[in-house]
C-alpha cells in the first residue's frame, strides 16, 4: 500500500529515553513504516532515528502476544479467563492481603514503559486503593542515585540541559555511557559536535565505540569513579582554574580568605567531615586525591587526570554526561555528588552548551519512573510524602489517608518479602525476574509470594510466577505522554487498536479501583493529565492541548502561560538558599572487590540491537540476526590463560550464581575486567550480581562491579 492510504500517527518512540518523534504508519494490523517527524517538530532527533525506532515493531503482532487474561487453574497451569474473572481474582488476591495484613504488606512495581498518566494512576492506586507507599519502578535500578545526588546539590534530580546543548558544548565529558549503543541518536549529535571541533573526554572501563571520537579516552577500573572525578576537581581547585565568579555568586560556602592550607595533611581528617556542605568542604575532601593517588587507585595515568582537568577548565561550556556506569554502584550517589561538584565549580550550569546530563534509559523512566511519583517517598513532582502539608494536599485530592512513612524501594521490596513483610505484588510492565540484582534470590521471592499479578504484553519470566496475568497494550495502541531525558513531555498517539482483548494500563487500573470501592471515572488520559496539573506544580501547565500546540514542553512548567524550561539553573538553583549546595565526597570502593577466589571484575550493560530483558527485541527477526545471544568480552591475555578463543563457551561464577556464555576476545576491556550484556534469560547476568549491597541514599544495586571467576565451559 502507498503511505497516504495508511493510518498515520505522530508519536514518540517506545524504546529509549532520547525521545525521538516519528510518524508511524499502519494498515490497522501492523506497523508498516516509521518516518522521522519534520525537524522543526522533532527537536530531539532532528531527522534521524535508530534501528529500534525504525524497525522494532514485530513484537506487536508476535504469535505469543497476550490478548486475553490468564489465571491459574486447579493444577497450577495458566488458562484463559474473561476480564471479569481475572479482575475478580486480583481483587480477592490483593484485597485479601490488604484486609488481613494491612496495605503495607503489598507492593507495586510501576512501568517506565507506560505513559505519564498511567504512572500517575499507579501511584494513586497504590496509596488510595491498596493503602501502601511501597510503589517504585526501574528507576531504582538505574538512575535513582542520579536523582538523589543532583537533587541534593541543585534541587532537581534531572538533566539540566536540553538535547541541543550537546551540539553547543565546547567540551563533553562522558562516563559510564556506551552512548552509541544505548542512546544512538544522542551519540550522533555528540559526534557531529566533535567533528565541528568540540573536545570529547571519555572515561570508561571499556573502550566503547564513541571513544574512537574522543580527544582523550581513559580506561578506568570500575567502581572508583568518585576518585578520578575528585582528582580532576582537586587539580582545578588547587590550580585556581575554577570559575571564581560563578562559585562566589552561586555556590554555598566559598571562603577563600578563611580557608586553611588545604594541601597540608596533618589535621585534614578532622577538617574533612564527609557530607559537610559548601565549596570549602569540597576543597578539603578532594585534597587526598592527588593525580598519583588517582592513578594508583583507578589505573588512569596521572597525566590524563591533569589533561582532562585542563581541557574542562579551558572550555567555555562543558556538558557532563553519564549513564549507569556512574550510578549502578553501592556508592552511586557519591559518584553523582562528585560530578555535580565538578560541574558547579567550573561554572558549567545554566548556560548554553553546559550542564549535567544523565542519559535516562527506558522511554519514560524520567516521567513515568520519577516525575509522576510512583515512588515510595515522593508524590508526583518529587513532593515528599513526609511533608505534612504536601500529604494533606494529596489526602484531600485522593480522598484517603496516607501514611507519612516511606515505603520500600524496589530493591528493598525483595529483601522485605524474604522477611515476610511483603506478601503480595502487582508488577506492571517490568521483568523483575531478570532485571533485579541477584536473580536466584528474586525468583525465590516471586515463587513464595502469597499473590502476584503481572500486567504485560507477554508471559515474560516474571509472569511465570504470577497468579493472574493481565494483557496490556503497547505504546502504538494508546494515547498519553512520555517525558524524555531532557525533561521534554511529548505526545504518544494511538495508531492501532489494542490487540485482541488487551487493554491499556490506565483502563485496567480504573477497572480495578472501581471494583475495590473507588469511583474513578476518567474518560481519557487528557483528563488524567488535568488531574496531574492540579496537584503537581512541576507539570502545572503541561496539558495535552499545549503539548500538541508546542510539539513538546519541558518541565518545570508551572502554569498554562509558562513556555517550559529549556535549561535549568539559569538564574538560581532549586534549593532553599537558591545556591548549589556542594558536598565533600571522600574515598569509596565497590562492595565486592576481586580477590584470589573471584579475581575478575564483571560489569554489565546494553547492546544496540537488544533492549532490556528482550521482551520486545527478541521478537524482531532482524535484531536477533545481529545479536542472537549474550556474550562475555574478555581480554586476549585472559583468553590465553583460559585457553579459549572468540566463540568458545566460558562459565562465569560469582558468589551468587553461574552462567555460561560465548566469549568475545577483545582488548576493549582491560585484563582484570569482563563485560556481559543484560538481554537474555538463558544467560541472565543478574544471577551473578548482588542484591544486598545497595546505595545507602538511593538503594541502587551495584550492577557494575561483581567479583567473578572464569573457566572454559
Ligand atoms: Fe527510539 Fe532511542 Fe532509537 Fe530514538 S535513539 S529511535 S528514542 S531507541
Amino acid at each position: 500500500k502507498r503511505l497516504e492510504e495508511l493510518n498515520v500517527a505522530d508519536t514518540t518512540c517506545g524504546y529509549c529515553a532520547v525521545g525521538c518523534r516519528f510518524d508511524l504508519y499502519s494498515d490497522g494490523e501492523e506497523i508498516l513504516a516509521a518516518r522521522p517527524t519534520d525537524e522543526e517538530d522533532a527537536p530531539v532527533n532532528g531527522i534521524s532515528t535508530c534501528v529500534k525506532g525504525k524497525f522494532g515493531y514485530d513484537f506487536i503482532n508476535s504469535d505469543d502476544r497476550l490478548t486475553t487474561p490468564l489465571v491459574r487453574d486447579e493444577h497450577g497451569e495458566f488458562r484463559e479467563a474473561t476480564w471479569d474473572e481475572a479482575l475478580t481474582r486480583v481483587v480477592e488476591g490483593l484485597g485479601g492481603i490488604r484486609d488481613e495484613h494491612g496495605g503495607e504488606a503489598l507492593s507495586l512495581i510501576a512501568s517506565s514503559k507506560a505513559t505519564n498518566e498511567e504512572n500517575y494512576l499507579m501511584g494513586k492506586f497504590a496509596r488510595q486503593v491498596l493503602g501502601t507507599n511501597s510503589v517504585d519502578n526501574c528507576n531504582r535500578l538505574c538512575h535513582s542515585s542520579t536523582v538523589a545526588g543532583l537533587a541534593q546539590t541543585y534541587g532537581y534530580g534531572a538533566a539540566s540541559i536540553s538535547t541541543e546543548d550537546l551540539e553547543l558544548a565546547d567540551c563533553i565529558l562522558l562516563t559510564g555511557s556506551n552512548t552509541t549503543e544505548a542512546h544512538p541518536v544522542l551519540a550522533t549529535r555528540i559526534k557531529q559536535n566533535v567533528r565541528d571541533g568540540a573536545d570529547l573526554l571519555v572515561f570508561d572501563p571499556r573502550e566503547i565505540q564513541i571513544a574512537e571520537y574522543a580527544d582523550q579516552y581513559s580506561q578506568i577500573k570500575p567502581g572508583y569513579d568518585a576518585v578520578w572525578i575528585n582528582g580532576i576537581t582537586r587539580y582545578i581547585i588547587n590550580n585556581e582554574l575554577y570559575d571564581e565568579a560563578f562559585v562566589r555568586e552561586r555556590v554555598t560556602g566559598y571562603e577563600p580568605e578563611a580557608a586553611p592550607d588545604h594541601e597540608a595533611a596533618d589535621d585534614r581528617e578532622e577538617r574533612v567531615e564527609k557530607r559537610e556542605t559548601g565549596f570549602e568542604a569540597v576543597r578539603e575532601a578532594v585534597q587526598e586525591f592527588t593525580p598519583e593517588r588517582v592513578e594508583e587507585v583507578t589505573g588512569v595515568p596521572h597525566e590524563e587526570i591533569v589533561s582532562a582537568a585542563e581541557t574542562i577548565a579551558e572550555a567555555d561550556a562543558c556538558v557532563f554526561g553519564w549513564t549507569l556506569g556512574l550510578t549502578e554502584h553501592s556508592h552511586g550517589t557519591e559518584n553523582v555528588l562528585a560530578m555535580a561538584n565538578l560541574a558547579a565549580i567550573t561554572g558549567n550550569l545554566g548556560k548554553p552548551g553546559a550542564g549535567v546530563s544523565p542519559f535516562r534509559g527506558q522511554n519514560n523512566v524520567q516521567g513515568g519512573g520519577g516525575d509522576m511519583g510512583p515512588l515510595p517517598d515522593n508524590f508526583p513532582g518529587y513532593q515528599d510524602i513526609a511533608d505534612d502539608d504536601v500529604r494533606a494536599k494529596f489526602e484531600e485530592a485522593w480522598d484517603c489517608d496516607i501514611s507519612p512513612e516511606y515505603g520500600y524501594y524496589t530493591t528493598q521490596m525483595f529483601l522485605a518479602a524474604d522477611e515476610g513483610d511483603i506478601k503480595g505484588m502487582y508488577i506492571i510492565g517490568e521483568n523483575a525476574a531478570l532485571s533485579e540484582p541477584g536473580v536466584n534470590h528474586a525468583e525465590a521471592v516471586l515463587e513464595d509470594l502469597d499473590f502476584l499479578v503481572v500486567q504485560d504484553l507477554f508471559v515474560n519470566e516474571t509472569a511465570q510466577y504470577a497468579d493472574v496475568v493481565l494483557p496490556a497494550c503497547s505504546f502504538v495502541e494508546k494515547t498519553g505522554t512520555f517525558t524524555n531525558t531532557d525533561r521534554t513531555v511529548q505526545m504518544v498517539n494511538k495508531v492501532m487498536e489494542p490487540k485482541g482483548d488487551s487493554r491499556t494500563d490506565w483502563e485496567i487500573l480504573q477497572a480495578l479501583a472501581n471494583r475495590m470501592g473507588r469511583d474513578w471515572d476518567y474518560a481519557d488520559t487528557a483528563e488524567v493529565m488535568r488531574e496531574v496539573n492540579s496537584v503537581t506544580p512541576l507539570y502545572g501547565g503541561i496539558t495535552h492541548e499545549r503539548i500538541k500546540e508546542h510539539g513538546g514542553l519541558q518541565w518545570p512548567c508551572p502554569d498554562e502561560d509558562h513556555p517550559g524550561t529549556e535549561r535549568l539553573y539559569t538564574e538560581t538553583f532549586n534549593t532553599d538558599n537558591g545556591k548549589a549546595n556542594l558536598q565533600g565526597v571522600g574515598y569509596s570502593e565497590p562492595a565486592e572487590i576481586p580477590d584470589k577466589e573471584y579475581p575478575f571484575s564483571l560489569t554489565t550493560g546494553r547492546v544496540l540491537y537488544q533492549y532490556h530483558t528482550g521482551t520486545m527485541t527478541h521478537r524482531e527477526e532482524g535484531m536477533m540476526k545481529y545479536t542472537p545471544s549474550d556474550f562475555v568480552e574478555i581480554h586476549p591475555e585472559t583468553a590465553d590463560s583460559l585457553g579459549v578463543e572468540s566463540g568458545d563457551l566460558v562459565a562465569l561464577e560469582s558468589r551468587r550464581g553461574e552462567i555460561v556464555v560465548p566469549s568475545q576476545v577483545t582488548d576493549r576491556v582491560g585484563p582484570d575486567n569482563v563485560f556481559v550484556p543484560i538481554h537474555f534469560a538463558e544467560s541472565a547476568v543478574n544471577r551473578l550480581t548482588d542484591e544486598e549491597h545497595l546505595d545507602p541514599a538511593a538503594a541502587t544495586p551495584e550492577y557494575k562491579v561483581s567479583a567473578v571467576q572464569l573457566r572454559a565451559a
